[in-house]
């Protein structure tokens, strides 16, 4: 005999809930990686192949900053070559993936700290298309960009990444794209990593670890090396978008972990 119980139960089995996408922060470092088939850019390409394929990407990227917040609400995102003094080959690299505006109004709804707005302008800038390019070449996945608040503290942002969490059940990839320590001004292309910049990004690791992310949202308490890793803080909010859908007991993985260029760390994570 058929209970209500028994029918509960095997409708119930017959549909699993739908696994949680993992989040990424990306460092994303030097444009060409793009294009370089370099450690960095393997790595894109071997993510790629391995992460459950998304529905829809979301990427809150270092060069995406906005008075209030917006989503890129477009059919078709542009690419845009946000940057200068690089070969051509890198101004001529293309990424048409689809707009995904279905989840762009998604957001939207969820976000309840504020008033987010779509966007019709932006597109996909360097941020978000130098990764994408090696991690899914085919551009066949559909894309939208949440921008960065830049009148907002980090608590802020780390609170509004919050309410984007139902999205990784809905099968959409989030990336934060930015670089743990960036410091434009002290780049030593080619050179050895500064002892400061080491310090702070294995401190910052450290606080990941231990799940404290209080420490890195307040990271100017760290003094002068926090002042050096993070002069402006656009590519360090990033993280924090990141680390904020990280739930309880869930695993976390490193990847690129490294620093170059002087001052610049490409530490990356998954969780999930
Ligand atoms: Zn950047």
């Amino acid at each position: 005999m058929v209970t209500l119980d028994s029918f509960i139960k095997d409708f119930s089995d017959a549909k699993p809930a739908e696994e949680k996408m993992p989040v990424l922060f990306v460092g994303h470092g030097n444009p060409m990686n793009a294009i370089e088939k370099n450690e960095y850019h393997n790595r894109w390409t071997e993510m790629g192949k391995s992460l459950p394929r998304p529905k829809a990407i979301l990427v809150v990227s270092a060069h995406w900053l906005t008075n209030g917040t917006k989503v890129t609400a477009m059919e078709k995102p542009r690419t845009i070559h946000d940057f200068g003094g690089f070969p051509q080959e890198l101004f001529d690299a293309q990424y048409p993936a689809p707009g995904a505006m279905d989840f762009a109004e998604e957001a939207k709804l969820l976000i309840k700290k504020t008033t987010v707005q779509s966007d019709l302008e932006w597109g996909l800038d360097h941020g978000t298309w130098s990764v994408l390019l090696p991690m899914y070449p085919k551009a066949d996945i559909p894309v939208f960009q949440l921008s960065i608040d830049y009148s907002q503290p980090p608590q802020y942002h780390y609170d509004l990444a919050k309410e984007l969490s139902a999205l990784r059940k809905k099968g959409v990839l989030i990336i934060g794209s930015g670089n743990i320590v960036h410091n434009l001004g002290m780049i030593d292309w080619g050179g050895k990593a500064y002892d400061w910049a080491i310090e702070f990004d294995e401190k910052i690791k450290n606080y990941i670890n231990d799940g404290n992310h209080s420490a890195i949202i307040n990271y100017e308490k760290m003094g002068k090396i926090a002042q050096l890793a993070v002069p402006t803080n656009d590519h360090y909010l990033p993280l924090l978008y990141s680390l904020a859908l990280q739930e309880k007991n869930e695993s976390l993985s490193y990847f690129n972990a490294k620093c170059e260029m002087g001052s610049m760390s490409m530490r990356s994570l998954q969780i999930g």
